[in-house]
């Protein structure tokens, strides 16, 4: 009888934890999607202004206030990118894809590799 009782014991233990697992996938799943997963361990401990940080903690999320995300909270704009007036204006399509973005970036680059230049020149002299 013992024997028995401890048999149903531990089948109900069981059936108990799959019926937990099952539950935290179900939540995990609901879930997918809705949240970042990008690890910005290094995004945080970057050597920048905080509210740089900051705005590209919210740019990886994609939640920068451009037309697309105030159209879904409701507020009424012009979907379309003011700078080129070509595109949807989204976070993408703003930071990257704009050609007045990819502009920047080819002054950024060209800033940034001259600026190495001069450090590895003093350094050599
Ligand atoms: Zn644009």
């Amino acid at each position: 009888m013992i024997y028995y009782a401890q048999y149903f014991f531990e089948r109900l233990m069981l059936m108990h934890a799959c019926d937990v697992l099952k539950r935290q996938v179900a939540y995990e799943i609901q879930l997918v999607g809705s949240y970042c997963t990008f690890n910005s361990f290094a995004l945080w401990k970057a050597k920048a202004e905080g509210k740089h940080r900051f705005f590209g903690w919210l740019f990886l999320q994609e939640k920068i206030q451009t037309a697309d995300n105030l159209l879904l909270k409701g507020i009424e704009c012009d979907p379309v990118c003011c700078l080129c007036d070509q595109d949807f204006e989204t976070t993408v399509h703003l930071c990257l894809q704009c050609y007045f973005a990819q502009e920047i970036w080819v002054l950024v680059r060209a800033w940034t590799e001259m600026a190495h230049q001069c450090a590895t020149t003093r350094s050599s002299s």
